[in-house]
């Protein structure tokens, strides 16, 4: 009580309280918490539901005020190392996350195999309630990715998800949900099979928002139409070996020139032309 007593004393400008409402309610009269809860309702003085600061940035949070935010935003900094799976324990936790995901779901999954087979419905049954998905995949000028049997599968994904993106190259593992949730690791979470692998579950807004801003989530989630062919569906991200990112057409058709060579229409990326 003193250190409660010391703290309040020193503010100068603003205080927050960080407790449970009804136990400041019924807190025995003449103590700090019963005249704090006194105050509660007048002028100044503004109540915050605990879950409203630590719901995700989707959330309406006009009911939070400025400082409401503000301490919003420095409580959305702290990051929640919620589990540790393996390969065993792994889908059990990830299938419950699409199916209880609310606004958004990000996929970074190299490869596309048997396993998307398991996911698909989940990834369907949370599109149809209004979550947006966006897949990022290996290109198919991988060996397996380009298998005849993998690229029927794509095709399924791409069915079930509103952006599907190959990229050259690509090797992250990444699963966002909600601008909230994090999975992260070595898993490939749709072609995992039999291989040892870890995935830590991290909850927090501002690392899930920081995590795609890295990404160039935004960004890379809107493909350009192909400048020769107009297609959009067959436009893969590149990176060249002075680090700029491009947009490639891989269509056959399109990218066959006159003399049989390769001359596929490209397009750099300025990066920082995103929303965020
Ligand atoms: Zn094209």
């Amino acid at each position: 009580m003193r250190l409660f007593n010391v703290a309040v004393t020193r503010a100068q400008t603003r205080l927050y309280v960080i407790g449970s409402r009804e136990r400041i309610r019924n807190a025995k009269s003449d103590t700090a918490l019963a005249h704090l809860g006194g105050l509660l309702g007048s002028p100044g003085v503004r109540c915050v539901p605990g879950a409203q600061l630590i719901s995700p940035p989707a959330a309406d949070d006009r009911r939070l005020g400025v400082f409401g935010s503000a301490l919003a935003d420095v409580l959305s900094r702290h990051v929640e190392v919620a589990a540790v799976h393996d390969e065993t324990t792994f889908y059990e936790a990830f299938h419950h996350e699409l199916r209880t995901a609310r606004s958004s779901i990000w996929l970074w999954a190299p490869w596309v195999a048997q396993r998307v087979r398991t996911i698909l419905p989940l990834l369907r049954e949370a599109s149809d309630r209004g979550v947006r998905v966006t897949v990022f995949i290996r290109d198919d000028t991988d060996k397996l990715q380009g298998r005849p049997k993998n690229q029927k599968l794509i095709a399924e994904l791409r069915a079930v998800a509103h952006t599907v993106v190959p990229v050259n190259y690509m090797h992250q593992k990444i699963v966002v949900i909600d601008e909230k949730t994090v999975m992260l690791g070595s898993l490939n979470t749709l072609s995992q099979r039999w291989t040892r692998e870890v995935m830590v579950t991290m909850r927090g807004g501002h690392f899930a928002r920081k995590l795609l801003e890295h990404e160039h989530a935004d960004l890379f989630a809107g493909p350009p139409q192909c400048g020769r062919c107009g297609d959009r569906d067959s436009i893969e991200l590149r990176r060249r070996t002075n680090g700029i990112w491009f947009w490639r057409c891989y269509d056959t058709a399109c990218k066959a020139g006159r003399n049989g060579r390769s001359n596929a229409w490209n397009q750099d990326i300025r990066l920082g032309a995103a929303r965020r």
